[in-house]
């Protein structure tokens, strides 16, 4: 994927109708907004814009939007309220149910240099995950230029990150990427494509089958693939252990013998657990009590599920972090929900923390687990998008990224 992207560093938005694609989509409960990390993360490609002197009209999805009912809980006029707070400067809500309709249309007519307006819930027109043209027409309509600020939707091609910019792109205009995003393509790309070695993948967490596909393109790119969490269980199965109740995906066998194949062909180091923390249940509620036990894994009793990588496999995955010099983590070593199963996932995360490697965190739950441990500010890179840092590690070219104009 060519990654060499024109960013807001590029261009000139003086006076001009800056479309901003950003990922305002925050959890909120009862109209509160709880955890803002995304609206802060946004604020510095904003305040480029505006003190450009661009017209800047912010749009963003919020949730899934399946009925009516959704559209009262989903709206973004909660966004637009912080947001102003945040800037210092009045955020004007457009609130038009088709996102851009009158209430837009004259929002943005009336603005001044500098003015911000944020767009209503892009996932209110049912278009925007389909990429259809009307959404983009309507959106292009609105801009001059186009800035993609939302790595988390990176992989998917929607009106408002995809459609849009080639709309644009038809009339000559630009499309370029925003600070969050660059920050993005700069980590994870280096990392791909260009990393300071040895380099060192870790995978986890319970998406056994949507991991399996990184496996192969990170065996080609890194020195040292680790895998622990519920990712290890199909490997050790395909070592011809049985793993009891662990997860395990027994369509996935053969594939992981291929990979075990194809590291040892490519001269790669695959470290599996050797050890294992099992459970008689998975715990109920996940923060509940559990009895535990370790075992190696070329034993784990029938009825008995692992939920975490033993105290060997801890030191070993520990001790190969330490002599990094990139380091690639997704996905936690075991149930880090429930603080008796958490010991594999903090003893990864702290070495990571002690190394003076570069450390990505691939999103989801790795940058959820790294944040609970207090451990976020120790590393050089937290991925705002889950399946779209996946994605990017798998060699897939994000269409996101993909729109945006190249240098
Ligand atoms: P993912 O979204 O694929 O990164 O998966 C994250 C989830 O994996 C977390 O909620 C963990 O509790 C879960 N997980 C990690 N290890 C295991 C395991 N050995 N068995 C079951 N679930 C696991």
């Amino acid at each position: 994927m060519e990654l060499n992207k024109k960013s807001v560093d590029d261009i000139n938005v003086k006076g001009k109708r800056v479309l901003c694609r950003c990922d305002f989509n925050v959890p909120l409960k009862d109209g509160k907004i709880t955890d803002e990390n995304r609206l802060v993360a946004a604020l510095p490609t904003i305040k480029k814009l505006i003190a450009d002197g661009g017209k800047v009209i912010l749009c963003s999805h919020l949730g899934k939007v399946k009925t009516e009912e959704d559209k009262k809980t989903k709206t973004l006029a909660p966004v637009a309220k912080r947001l102003s707070e945040l800037l210092g400067q009045e955020v004007k809500f457009a609130a038009d149910p088709e996102v851009v309709g009158p209430n837009a249309k004259a929002a943005v007519a009336a603005m001044k240099d500098g003015d911000v307006v944020l767009l209503e819930n892009t996932r209110f027109r049912p278009e925007e995950t389909k990429n259809g043209e009307a959404f983009s027409k309507d959106l292009a309509s609105l801009a001059d230029v186009f800035v993609n600020d939302a790595f988390g939707t990176a992989h998917r091609s929607h009106c408002s990150n995809v459609g849009v910019a080639e709309e644009l792109r038809k009339e000559g205009k630009p499309a370029v990427v925003g600070y969050l995003m660059q920050k993005e393509i700069d980590y994870l790309g280096k990392a791909v494509e260009d990393p300071v070695r040895p380099f060192v993948a870790i995978l986890g967490g319970a998406k056994v089958a949507d991991k399996l596909n990184v496996i192969s393109n990170l065996l080609e790119k890194c020195d040292t693939l680790i895998i622990g969490g519920g990712m290890a269980y199909t490997f050790i199965k395909a070592q011809g252990y049985s793993v009891g109740k662990s997860l395990c995906d027994d369509s996935k066998i053969d594939y992981c013998k291929e990979m075990m194949e194809k590291a040892k062909k490519l001269g790669k180091k695959l470290l599996l657990p050797v050890d294992a923390v099992i459970v008689d249940d998975f715990p109920d509620p996940i923060d509940g009590d559990v009895d535990t036990e370790v075992v190696d894994v070329t034993a784990i009793p029938d009825g008995k599920e692992a939920c975490d990588i033993g105290p060997k496999t801890a030191e070993m995955f520990a001790n190969e972090v330490a002599s990094a010099k990139t380091v690639v983590w997704n996905g936690p070593m075991g149930v880090f929900e429930n603080p008796t199963l958490a010991a594999g996932t903090l003893k990864v995360a702290q070495a990571l923390a002690d190394s003076d490697a570069t450390t990505i965190i691939g999103g989801g739950d790795s940058a959820a687990a790294v944040n609970q441990m207090g451990l976020g500010s120790k590393m050089s890179h937290i991925s705002t998008g889950g399946g779209a840092s996946l994605e990017f590690l798998e060699g897939k070219e994000l269409p996101g990224i993909a729109a945006a104009d190249e240098k």
